[in-house]
C-alpha cells in the first residue's frame, strides 16, 4: 500500500538513522488504543459507511492495516514511496514479472537465486518473454540491449559467488534504453543498501531471509517509488492474492526491529570468520562482497554499508564435505539464510540444483563451494565449530590417501 496513507509521514526535519527506522519504521501511534506492538487484524471484512463509498479497508486480499504496517516499516527503510507484502519473496518475484508480455527482452543476471533462475526457464520461457542471461553483468555494454529489452534483473552481491555489480552505472545502462532496473536486495537489506537511491526502479526482497531474521516466517516485498507502476504492481497484488497474511505480517514487524543489530553483530562475526577461513589449511578460497577484484571492493563500499552476512568459500582438492558437514557440532545443513543462527549449505546440490551444471560451472560455481550464512552467535565458538570439522574433513582424505598408497 502506499506509505503516508493512513499514517503521519515521520517529520522531514528528524529524519531517523536506519538503526533507528528499523525499530521505528512503522510506529504503532496512530492505533486506537496507543498499543506499542501493532496489532493483528484477523478481519477478513469491514464495515462500509454507505453503499457507494468505501473505506481505507475493505477486504483482506485488497488491504490490511497489520500488512500496512509491515509495507511501511519496509518502504521507510528503504527510503520508498510504496511498498507491496507477498507471501514469499517468489511471490514478490512473479508479480514483478506479471509486468513484462509476450515479445518483450529481459536481461538478467546468470548469477541469481536458483527459484528466480527457474522462473526464467520454466515460466516466463514458455510465456514467449525473451531474456538472456549474462555470465559477467560487469561487463554489460549498449551491444547486449535489443529493441524489446524492458528491463535489466540482477542481485547484487550475488548468490553464491558473492560477485558485486554497480547499481548506479547500470541503472544509467538501462535507462538509456528504455529498460527498468530491478534489484533482488535480499542480501543487503534496506539496511546496508538502498537501490533505489542508487537508481534502481524496482527492489524486490524475499524477507523470509535477514528481515524475518528468526528462520520462522515466509515473506516478500517490493519496493519502489514510480506511482503508475507501484498501481500496476497493487492491481497484480490484489488480483493474483499471493499478499502477506496478517499474522506474517506481525512476524515481520517483529523481525525488523531487531535488523541493525543483528547485521551489525552478524558483519562483525563474518570478519572474524573470513579472517580464520583465509588461514585454514583445507580452505582454498574464501568469497565475500569484493574478493573477486579491487575493483568490486571499491563498488561495494561505494553503494553499501557493509558486506553482509553471507559468504561463501571452496575447500581444497580432496577434502571431503560430506565429512565436513557432518562434523560441524553447532552449525547446521540447511538452506536459506539470515536468521539469527549460522546455516551452511552445498549451492550446487541445493539452492542452485535448478541450474544447468555447464551454467553453474560458467558463473564459478563447482561442488567443493560452500555457502556459509554467518549467524549472530559468539563468533570464537562458530570459528571453532568449523575449523574443527574442516580439519576432520582434510584428515580424512589424507587418511584415504595414504590407504590408496598402500595398494
Ligand atoms: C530466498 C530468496 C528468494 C526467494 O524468496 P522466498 O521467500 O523463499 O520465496 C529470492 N531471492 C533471493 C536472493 C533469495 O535468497
Amino acid at each position: 500500500m502506499t506509505k503516508d496513507q493512513f499514517e503521519k509521514p515521520l517529520d522531514p526535519e528528524f529524519p531517523l538513522h536506519d538503526d533507528s527506522l528499523t525499530v521505528q519504521g512503522a510506529p504503532a501511534r496512530h492505533n486506537e488504543y496507543g498499543a506499542i506492538m501493532a496489532p493483528i487484524f484477523l478481519s477478513t471484512t469491514y464495515r462500509l459507511e454507505d453503499i457507494n463509498q468505501a473505506g481505507p479497508y475493505e477486504y483482506i486480499r485488497t488491504q490490511n492495516p497489520t500488512r500496512q504496517k509491515a509495507e511501511d516499516a519496509v518502504a521507510r527503510l528503504d527510503h520508498a514511496d510504496h511498498a507491496l507484502g507477498f507471501a514469499s519473496g517468489m511471490a514478490a518475484i512473479a508479480t514483478v514479472f506479471e509486468h513484462f508480455h509476450p515479445g518483450d527482452h529481459i536481461l538478467s543476471s546468470a548469477n541469481i537465486y536458483g527459484g528466480t533462475y527457474r522462473f526464467f526457464l520454466d515460466i516466463l520461457g514458455p510465456r514467449k518473454v525473451d531474456y538472456d542471461f549474462i555470465t559477467d553483468l560487469s561487463t554489460l555494454s549498449d551491444a547486449d540491449f535489443k529493441p524489446n529489452t524492458k528491463a535489466v534483473f540482477l542481485e547484487t552481491p550475488a548468490n553464491p559467488t558473492l560477485r558485486v555489480y554497480d547499481i548506479a552505472k547500470i541503472a544509467e545502462l538501462a535507462h538509456r534504453h528504455g529498460a527498468l532496473l530491478i534489484v533482488d536486495n535480499t542480501f543487503m537489506t534496506g539496511y546496508l543498501q538502498k537501490p533505489l537511491a542508487l537508481g534502481a526502479d524496482v527492489t524486490v526482497y524475499s524477507a523470509t531471509k535477514f528481515y524475518g531474521g528468526h528462520a520462522d516466517l515466509n515473506a516478500g516485498f517490493i519496493t519502489l517509488n514510480d506511482t503508475d507502476l507501484y498501481n500496476e504492481f497493487f492491481f497484480y497484488q490484489n488480483t493474483l492474492g499471493a499478499t502477506l497474511s496478517p499474522f506474517d505480517s506481525y512476524t515481520l514487524l517483529r523481525g525488523i526491529r531487531t535488523l541493525a543489530i543483528r547485521l551489525d553483530r552478524q558483519q562483525e562475526n563474518v570478519k572474524a570468520v573470513i579472517g580464520a577461513l583465509e588461514k585454514h589449511p583445507a580452505v582454498s578460497q574464501v568469497l565475500y562482497p569484493g574478493w573477486y577484484s579491487p575493483d568490486e571492493a571499491v563498488i561495494q563500499k561505494k553503494q553499501a554499508k557493509g558486506l553482509g552476512a553471507v559468504i561463501s568459500f571452496a575447500v581444497k582438492p580432496g577434502v571431503d564435505l560430506g565429512v565436513f558437514f557432518e562434523k560441524l557440532q553447532m552449525i547446521d545443513l540447511a538452506v536459506s539464510l539470515g536468521g539469527v543462527e549460522s546455516l551452511v549449505c552445498r549451492p550446487t546440490t541445493m539452492t542452485h540444483a535448478p541450474y544447468p551444471k555447464d551454467k553453474l560451472k560458467e558463473i564459478g560455481v563447482r561442488d567443493n563451494l560452500v555457502r556459509f550464512a554467518v549467524g549472530i552467535e559468539n563468533k570464537d565458538d562458530i570459528i571453532y565449530d568449523l575449523s574443527q570439522a574442516l580439519t576432520i574433513a582434510q584428515e580424512s582424505d589424507e587418511v584415504l590417501d595414504k590407504k590408496v598408497d598402500i595398494q
